[in-house]
């Protein structure tokens, strides 16, 4: 199984693709994690990219595509499933990621579009924080960890990324409304696009996409 998690920041791809991942055993490839990758390694390329994501801009289709190809090509089993998440984000890179696939003859099942409505993205997007020691992703108001600051699985210090403030959501949020529309009208011409409503807790969400996986 081969899909694709498509929706807005703050809809909780990262959160589902964790629930799916220990369940259907899928691995996942989120391209701002690999980013974010970039930038804890210090580079001159990780600067660029950081200097893009604090903006809620996005970073060049060329590299994030790069990357994913280095991945398919040479780092996954494709005999199991891949769930990708935050990408693509522009029709170029839909288009990227058929050709990649193509060539390896493991063509996407299907794309998961993901919506909620604007002020649960923004509560979400301003209450979330991760693990730094495991990536365990918390929210404050939604999910919180048993004590405030502190991961319940590893008892790692949990931090707020420093794209998640008010005036980059703003960026980020109108970003993706600009380019989801192309992305959504490429899939729907394959008839791989399937909806979920993702105004309800994560639970909900897992249980009405879970009988899609099996
Ligand atoms: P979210 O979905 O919450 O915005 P991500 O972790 O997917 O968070 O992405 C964070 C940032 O990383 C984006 O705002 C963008 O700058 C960059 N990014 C991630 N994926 C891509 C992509 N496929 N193309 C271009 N930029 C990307
Ligand atoms: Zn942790």
């Amino acid at each position: 199984m081969r899909i694709v998690l498509l929706g807005p920041p703050g809809v909780g791809k990262g959160t589902l693709s964790g629930r799916l991942r220990d369940s259907f055993h899928l691995a996942h490839i989120s391209t701002g994690d690999m980013l974010r990758e970039e930038i804890k390694k210090g580079s001159a390329l990780g600067l660029e990219i950081k200097a893009l994501i604090d903006k809620g801009a996005l970073v060049s289709d060329e590299l994030v595509t790069k990357l994913v190809k280095q991945k398919v090509e040479h780092e996954l089993d494709l005999s199991k499933g891949i769930m990708f998440d935050g990408f693509p984000r522009t029709e170029t890179q839909a288009e990227d990621l058929d050709k990649i696939l193509q060539a390896v003859k493991a063509p996407l099942d299907f794309v998961l579009n993901m919506d909620a409505d604007y002020e649960i993205l923004f509560k979400r997007l301003t209450g979330r924080r991760l693990c730094r020691k495991c990536g365990a992703l918390y929210n404050v108001t939604f999910m919180p960890s048993q004590k405030e600051g502190i991961c319940d699985k590893c008892g790692g210090e949990l931090y707020q990324r420093s794209d998640d403030n008010e005036k980059t959501i703003g960026s980020r949020m109108e970003v993706y409304r600009q380019s989801v529309l192309p992305i959504i009208e490429h899939y729907s011409k394959q008839n791989k696009l399937k909806r979920v409503n993702a105004n309800v807790e994560v639970d909900d969400i897992f249980k009405a996409v879970a009988p899609l996986f099996k």
